[in-house]
């Protein structure tokens, strides 16, 4: 997902960072070595209580996943393996999952609590 996985993703960090699977889990660890989702994270931002798989860190672990599906859906199309009809049924039928979809569905979500 990015060249450089010596800094962290989100903060920018360059100090003990860590690799981290941007869709984990299940059998999709493997997917996303297979599919390079990888990101580089600092402790904080991927074992802290809100970094990706903190308690607190469902919104940035989300945002990774989603930023993840983007990514790879680009790429098939740019390599002109699929093309922008279909692509994304075709990381559904991979991953059984939209991110892009459930990342919004969240932020309306965060938007609408905000505005009550
Ligand atoms: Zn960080
Ligand atoms: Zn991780």
């Amino acid at each position: 997902m990015t060249d450089n996985l010596n800094v962290c993703y989100f903060c920018g960090a360059t100090e003990n960072v860590d690799l981290h699977h941007c869709v984990h889990g299940k059998d999709w660890r493997k997917l996303s070595t297979q599919y390079h989702l990888l990101v580089g994270l600092c402790t904080q931002c991927h074992r802290g209580k809100d970094g990706v798989h903190g308690k607190f860190g469902q919104e940035k672990d989300l945002l990774l996943k989603s930023e993840a599906q983007l990514a790879w859906e680009a790429r098939r199309v740019k390599r002109k393996k699929s093309t922008p009809e279909n692509v994304r049924q075709e990381w559904i039928d991979i991953f059984q999952h939209n991110f892009v979809a459930e990342y919004n569905e969240l932020m309306e979500r965060k938007e609408q609590k905000e505005n009550e």
